[in-house]
């Protein structure tokens, strides 16, 4: 009996690319099927992310027509994340494996065979890691570059150059649902699950049709997401700073002291107002990390949940 496997895909508002990506991640598994490479009980599992364009329409016309495509439509737009995750505990019911992608075939498809080799080799996770970035444009590669650099210095190692496209096991799925968090940051958590792992590399292509649902705003609130989620180093650099600026004021303070004292009065207010400017801005940045960190204990004390589904197509 050949393994189960399930392919999720997030999608929010891929009217445009949706029907060629079906059809070409069809013709694929098909060919895997009839390869028997994998069970034919395989299934490719869309999750619509509260599209606000035709997509679901498109998944519902789409599984009418191949019941080899399945669908689950989240009640509001809850973000890539969410989506994914919504995905993976839905389906993990029935397959053995699961491997997560882009709707926007960026994903090289070719080497969804490759992942399940490695699974079959005995790996529980396999990462897919893009060979270059060079279809990227250099902004992009820039901020993901400066991305991967922050994580590490604040110490998270994440898989370099490796996205969401991801190969998983029924065990790890398993092990993933013991991540209560409700802010999930899935390639900073994946890591934390142990288990063998391995890796595909591909070529990243350009998004076939549409356009990013990622924009500067968006990434910028990702990483953020990444860097509170995993780690509390940015409060314990906090407190490193606040040590410093004490000791450094305490200098200043001996210094005015032995001044005054020999007799020569403090002159020019220029130091003085830009040392003022200076740590009230590092209080005010201080402030808002520790801000960032409280906010995220409220939203994880109130437990809600991550998304809400609507209906599925089974
Ligand atoms: N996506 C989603 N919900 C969102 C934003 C994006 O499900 O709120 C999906 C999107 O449909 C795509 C994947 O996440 O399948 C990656 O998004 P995109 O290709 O826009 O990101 P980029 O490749 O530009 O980083
Ligand atoms: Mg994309």
């Amino acid at each position: 009996m050949n393994d189960i496997l399930c392919l999720v895909i997030p999608c929010y508002n891929e009217e445009a690319v949706l029907p060629e990506t079906a059809k070409r991640l069809v013709s694929k598994m098909e060919k895997m099927i009839a390869e028997d490479f994998i069970s034919e009980d395989s299934k490719i599992c869309f999750v619509n992310d509260g599209s606000k364009d035709h997509t679901w329409k498109i998944i519902e016309e789409l599984h009418r027509k191949t019941p080899m495509i399945v669908g689950i439509k989240i009640s509001r737009n809850v973000g890539h994340q969410n989506a994914l995750m919504a995905g993976l505990k839905t389906v993990k019911e029935f397959a053995d494996m699961v491997i997560s992608l882009d709707a926007d075939l960026q994903d090289d498809i070719e080497v969804l065979d490759q992942f399940v080799q490695e699974f079959k080799n005995g790996c529980e996770v396999v990462y897919g890691v893009r060979n270059s970035r060079k279809k990227d444009s250099h902004f992009k590669r820039f901020t993901a570059e400066g991305f991967y650099k922050m994580m590490s210095l604040f110490g998270c190692e994440l898989v370099f150059n490796h996205a969401d496209y991801r190969l998983m096991g029924k065990k790890s799925l398993e092990a993933l649902e013991e991540y209560k968090e409700v802010n999930v940051f899935l390639r900073g958590i994946i890591p934390m699950l142990g288990f063998k792992t391995g890796s595909v590399t591909y070529g990243r292509k350009e998004r076939f049709a549409g356009e990013s649902k990622y924009p500067l705003k968006k990434m910028v609130a990702f990483a953020l997401e990444g860097i509170t989620s995993l780690s509390i180093k940015p409060i314990k650099m906090i407190i490193s700073l606040g040590a410093l600026f004490f000791v450094i004021s305490i200098c200043i303070l001996i210094y005015i002291l032995i001044r005054h004292f020999s007799g020569q009065t403090v002159s020019g207010w220029t130091s003085l107002a830009i040392s003022i400017w200076a740590i009230g801005g590092l209080q005010l940045l201080a402030i808002g990390v520790v801000g960032e960190y409280i906010g995220k204990v409220y939203l994880e004390t109130k437990n809600r949940p991550r998304y809400i589904i609507e209906k599925t197509l089974f």
